[in-house]
């Protein structure tokens, strides 16, 4: 039997960020992973290997069509995938390996295995030979999410993969169906349509990227045909059916698509399951997730969760954020905030999607009065000079004190334009801020303050 004063079940970026922070704050930690590597499912088959071939695929792509106008002339453009995907791993390991040495350095003990709560303060470990129990005051449970099942179709890992294996192909399939337009459909459907694939996307909805303000949506989905994705929306998959080409791809009063491969991409659910949480008495909710409090608390004494096991946005740094906030309290009595609203969320596609806050619908929905401002990239001078003028910022004020509501941008590095954004709502800062705020030019966040300028009809560039 071992004893700490805090065990965390699950090492991805909820878990080991937690696992820091509670180590500087002089917590004895354990962290308890089922894989060798640290980092979970971001760092492993998520965020990073995602984002290092969506790097890599926009380079060939650029290669091959984007650079003639600058007069750089590359000759013909050949893909070597195997060294592609031999610089993601490299990519993910050193991430991984990051992670390790982070655990090293803050004396925070690693076990393998499988996690089981018992009930408050004790985990089982059932690691490949042999089962050790922990003991500690107070348990996190970082478990993660996992590919969500839908209904009618089964992944073998072939010809109807997951994310994790889409990441992972050892050729350029001819033909890809994605079934479903959210974050991963789009980023991994980008990815293989840039080398090479042709690339069929099938949503349900009769609009892509639910959640995203429907305008900037609607502009995306404009630039996504435009790059030669086939976004099909209104389309219901039923099934899928493999042949012995590839598979057919079954769809509700309509033809079956053929194709090669079919990546299933239509959301994760939370790992609430084999984690002992039916016979320890942890509440769940109808979707798997844990119950927690303002406080991340089950209601189990002292059992926390964070992170995509529990209610919120299923993006890394809410995660993480959750994780800092967790750890504070437990070491000391700091009470835990994360404001889920201000956690931006970036779409890494080409354009970057990037939002924060409410979108329009939400406030039309919701009754606030709110004013609109918006400014398209084409007008702006960094991004007529590096030839990325698609998209456009949208700040949403609201219409008697001004405050920023919502924040939503495609357009190039969207993702870092964000941040600026995100602080100035933390900051409980109002459109006439942003626009007072001086600005560098020429960037590309000039189109923020322009569009905060426009919220009061004097955007100056256009
Ligand atoms: P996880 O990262 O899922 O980690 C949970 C860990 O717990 C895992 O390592 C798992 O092995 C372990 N575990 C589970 N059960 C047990 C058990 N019983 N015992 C021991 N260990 C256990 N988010 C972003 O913010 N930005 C992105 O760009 C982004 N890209 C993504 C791309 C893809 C393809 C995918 C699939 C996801 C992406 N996400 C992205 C989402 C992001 O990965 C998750 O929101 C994030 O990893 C959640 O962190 P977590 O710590 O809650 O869980
Ligand atoms: P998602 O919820 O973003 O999108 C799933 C899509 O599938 C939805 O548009 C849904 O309407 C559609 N769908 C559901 N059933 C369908 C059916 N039968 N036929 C056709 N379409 C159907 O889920 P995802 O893309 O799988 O991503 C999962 C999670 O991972 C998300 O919560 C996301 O936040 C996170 N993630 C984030 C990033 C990022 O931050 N850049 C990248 C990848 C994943």
């Amino acid at each position: 039997m071992r004893d700490f004063d805090l065990i965390i079940i699950g090492a991805g970026p909820g878990g080991y960020v937690c696992a820091i922070r509670a180590a500087q704050l002089g917590l004895a930690v354990a962290c308890v992973e089922q894989e060798s590597d640290l980092g979970g499912t971001c760092v492993r088959v998520g965020c990073i290997p995602s984002k290092a071939l969506l790097e890599s695929s926009e380079r060939f792509a650029m290669a091959g069509h984007a650079l003639e106008e600058h007069g750089v002339i590359v000759g013909t453009v050949e893909l070597d995938l195997n060294t592609m995907m031999e610089r993601k791993s490299a990519v993910v390991k050193s991430n991984t390996d990051g992670v390790a040495y982070l655990f090293k350095k803050h004396g925070i003990e690693r076990f393998e295995g499988r996690g089981e709560l018992k009930g408050t303060g004790h985990v089982i470990v059932h690691g490949a030979d042999a089962e050790q129990e922990l003991r500690a005051e107070h348990v996190v449970l970082a478990t993660g999410s996992r590919v969500a099942p839908l209904r009618g179709v089964e992944t073998d890992g072939e010809r109807v993969v997951t994310s994790t294996e889409a990441l992972a192909f050892d050729a350029v399939p001819e033909s890809l169906v994605v079934i479903g337009a959210g974050v991963i459909g789009l980023e991994l459907g980008s990815v293989w349509a840039r080398l090479g694939a042709k690339v069929t996307v099938l949503e349900y909805l009769d609009r892509i990227l639910p959640g995203v303000d429907d305008e900037i949506a609607k502009e995306s989905r404009k630039i996504f045909a435009k790059q030669g994705l086939d976004i099909r929306t209104g389309v219901r998959v039923t099934g899928v059916k493999v042949t012995k080409k590839g598979a057919t791809v079954e769809v509700e009063g309509g033809d079956g698509v053929e194709t090669e491969c079919v990546l299933v991409a239509t959301g994760r659910i939370p790992n609430s399951e084999g984690l002992g949480l039916e016979a320890a008495g942890v509440e769940t909710d109808a979707g798997g997730r844990v119950v927690v409090d303002r406080r991340f608390t089950t209601n189990l004494e002292r059992v926390y969760a964070i992170g995509d096991l529990i209610h919120g946005p299923m993006l890394a740094h809410k995660a993480e954020e959750d994780g800092v906030a967790v750890a504070e309290m437990i070491a000391t009595g700091a009470q835990p905030h994360v404001e889920y609203l201000h956690v931006p969320t970036v779409v890494y596609t080409e354009p970057e999607i990037a939002s924060v806050g409410h979108t329009e619908e939400a406030l039309k929905e919701n009754g606030t009065p709110y004013r609109k401002g918006t400014f398209p990239f084409q007008a702006n001078g960094r991004a007529r000079a590096l030839g990325l003028t698609a998209g456009k910022v949208k700040i949403l004020a609201h219409e008697e004190t001004d405050r920023v509501l919502g924040v939503h941008i495609v357009g190039a590095r969207a993702g870092d334009l964000i941040a600026e954004c995100v602080a100035a709502m933390a900051f409980g800062a109002s459109s006439e801020d942003i626009a007072r705020v001086v600005h560098a030019h020429p960037t590309l966040a000039e189109a923020v303050k322009e569009a905060a300028l426009a919220v009061d009809g004097r955007a100056l560039h256009i």
